[in-house]
């Protein structure tokens, strides 16, 4: 089977989730051929065989993270040329956007970004106008770039033992042009990342205010959950930006995702729809939230939510 590069997401060293779907899908298209870059591959190494990685490209220099992107996109496009790949998945962050077309630029290829599927072939399925219409496009030029959406594939255990293969790229003064001088790393706190949770307790304009967010994050914390918004609640500065869920926010896949005072618009659909379980409270029957639920609690959100909080408290 052909090789399928996959550029793994990491921040010193600790693999990011949308690594693990990205390999999965690449088993499927073919044989699944991590590009690990910078250091800390040591730490990770466990995680990417276990999700299937048949082979490890390692470029640990640390000069390539030194650099904004840039080297990224140099050692791919070297990768690309030397060992034919059939097709490269990038994840579609900014970063990974911006490799996929600096990659794109440097091999000749086409590129298809924001993909939420990958079928046989290399189409790319797009989900577009917030979910209403799936698009799908085929790269007709190159070695097909892709760079698919965080938690839009499930990612599968398939345990492997990667070979691996040291490379290495020169980089040119332009791969060096925009140097990191410093990394600001968000601390973590108590809470899981939004994009990884599996649970995601969400508030909307019904919350009502900044400081009634409280009650949606008790009820996150009781369930070790992470926190997300609605744009109307983001937007009114209630909460920030980023946990803003939905079409111009994150998309989220979560176990449990429950929406707490959230009609449930289209644009807000988009980022959330494919999670496995879904709640919602809203005191309106006629909420289009109703329509995607498997449970629905009809009511007032400031009654329901910290009763609810209080009855997992006690179990
Ligand atoms: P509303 O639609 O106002 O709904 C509030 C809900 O709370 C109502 O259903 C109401 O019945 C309920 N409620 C009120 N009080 C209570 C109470 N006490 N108890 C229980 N329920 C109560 N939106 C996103 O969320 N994410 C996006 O990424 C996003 N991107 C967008 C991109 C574009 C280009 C555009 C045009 C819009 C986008 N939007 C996005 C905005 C989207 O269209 C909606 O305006 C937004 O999702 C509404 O947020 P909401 O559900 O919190 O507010």
């Amino acid at each position: 089977m052909s090789e399928i590069l996959v550029l793994v997401d990491h921040v010193d060293g600790d693999v990011k989730k949308v690594t693990l779907e990205l390999l999965t899908l690449a088993n499927r298209l073919g044989d699944a051929a991590a590009v690990w870059v910078g250091p800390g591959y040591e730490g990770a190494k466990a995680k990417l065989a276990e999700f299937g990685a048949k082979k490890v490209y390692l470029a640990e220099d640390e000069e390539l993270t030194s650099y904004v992107v840039a080297p990224k996109a140099a050692l791919l496009a070297k990768l690309v040329q030397e060992k034919s790949p059939a097709a490269v998945l990038v994840a579609a962050t900014g970063e990974g956007k911006e490799v996929a077309g600096r990659l794109a630029v440097k091999t000749g290829s086409g590129a298809l970004t924001d993909v939420v599927d990958v079928a046989e072939g290399f189409v790319g399925e797009h989900s577009i106008f917030g979910g209403a219409i799936i698009a799908h496009a085929k790269v007709r030029t190159g070695t097909p770039i892709i760079a698919v959406r965080p938690n839009s594939v499930a990612p599968e255990a398939a345990a492997a033992t990667p070979a691996e293969e040291a490379v290495s790229v020169q980089l040119s003064d332009a791969d060096r042009a925009a140097k990191i001088v410093e990394k600001v790393v968000e601390e973590k706190g108590e809470r899981p990342d939004l994009t990884e949770a599996a649970i995601v307790v969400s508030g909307g304009r019904g919350v009502g205010s900044g400081e009634n967010f409280k009650i949606i994050e008790a009820l996150a914390d009781t369930l070790g959950g992470a926190v997300g918004a609605s744009r109307a609640a983001t937007d009114a500065g209630w909460y920030p930006h980023q946990f803003q869920v939905g079409q111009t926010g994150k998309t989220v896949s979560p176990q449990l995702y429950i929406a707490v005072g959230i009609s449930g618009a289209i644009q807000h659909r988009a980022g959330m729809q494919t999670s496995k379980t879904i709640v919602a409270i809203n005191k309106d029957a006629e909420a289009p939230i109703f329509e995607l639920v498997d449970f629905g609690v009809v009511g007032d959100l400031f009654q329901v939510a910290p009763q609810l909080t209080e009855e997992i408290n006690k179990r």
